[in-house]
């Protein structure tokens, strides 16, 4: 690890005015960025600890919810107007990690976690653009079962590892940012970019701004909605596939449905195309798995990955057939 100077900051300005050096990094709980430290993929400068600003949940006036980026993943996963009014979004956070990590791990740092791919974390050799841009990716021709289906590049095939953030992007989630600048909104969907020939530039925030909360807007079908996430074991372990899905029928038809995808992408998948062609259709399981082929349709799998497409398709069906027997 290399040599670092470390600062705790109570509230945002201070945040701001204690991470102008250049080099500076915020640290929330620590669960991803003192791994990458330790593996000397991340060498900040200075360290501006940030888990002193504001972790509070509160109404917003619109009749959302607005989550403090320090808010602890626990924290979150046990509010009770998370669990009744947005239970994806607990159970997506219950899905990731261990109880421990997410005592630790906030908001702010679930969101900007960067992803798991083997070759970026191996320090033996492997090329990896986002560690070294230009470099190449070694996981293309490599071992690349855990890897994108969606939304990939020929400069990196990586996936974001986070549960809470496919949660966020089913429910039109918006991402509140500071700087010395002033202060802006971005959709959670636009926050994360894809790999293009950039896959080192992850997010769209500029220098020196800070996540300083998450923003639920009101949404009544948030309340019938579920999480599901398929992985190689039950706990403490990424997604191969995840679904964040909510469903309004009215009769036997598709009022309203919202349906985001983990663990296919390197940003969490907005399944549009499935909603789309699920709104005002019946409810029944053969609609179900025609709209998610409709989203898988522009999948280009790698060589070990391409289990993921039906494994998608299925998993987006059994949730959507549970929400409609749950509605019933
Ligand atoms: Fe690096 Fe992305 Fe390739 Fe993984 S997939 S080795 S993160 S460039």
């Amino acid at each position: 690890m290399n040599p670092f100077t470390y600062a705790r900051a109570d509230h945002a300005e201070d945040a701001l005015r204690l991470a102008e050096p250049q080099g500076a990094k915020f640290l929330g709980g620590g669960t991803n960025l003192v791994d990458l430290m330790r593996e000397t993929i991340e060498r900040p400068q200075s360290l501006v600890d940030v888990t002193g600003l504001s972790a509070t949940i509160e109404e917003t006036s619109a009749g959302g919810l607005r989550i403090g980026a320090a808010a602890r993943n626990s924290a979150v996963a046990e509010h009770l107007a998370v669990r009744t009014r947005y239970p994806a979004l607990s159970r997506a956070l219950l899905a990731g990690a261990s109880g421990q990590i997410r005592n630790m791990a906030t908001v702010g740092g679930n969101i900007l976690q960067r992803t798991r791919c083997t070759y970026f974390y191996d320090d033996d050799g492997s090329r990896c653009n986002k560690r070294v841009p230009g470099q190449g990716c070694d996981a293309i021709d490599g071992f690349n079962r855990i890897h994108a289906i969606l939304g990939a590049s020929s400069s990196c095939v990586a996936t974001h590892p986070s549960d809470m953030c496919v949660a966020l992007a089913a429910f039109d989630s918006v991402v509140h940012l500071r700087s010395a600048r002033g202060e802006r909104a971005v959709p959670i969907t636009e926050f994360h970019r894809l790999p293009g020939d950039t896959p080192h530039v992850e997010t769209v925030l500029e220098p020196g701004e800070l996540i300083v909360a998450v923003e639920l807007p009101p949404n009544p079908i948030a309340q019938r909605s579920t999480y599901r996430k398929v992985r190689d074991r039950s706990s403490y372990a990424f997604a191969l596939v995840s679904v964040a899905a909510a469903l309004q029928i009215e009769g036997s038809t598709v009022k309203d449905v919202r349906l985001a995808l983990g663990g296919v992408a390197h940003k969490p998948w907005r399944a549009s195309k499935a909603e789309a062609a699920l709104r005002g259709r019946e409810a029944t399981e053969a609609n179900f798995r025609a709209a998610a082929a409709a989203e898988l349709i522009d999948a280009r799998p790698l060589r070990d990955n391409a289990f993921k497409i039906e494994l998608a398709v299925r998993t987006i069906t059994a949730v959507l057939q549970q929400l409609t027997e749950e509605a019933r």
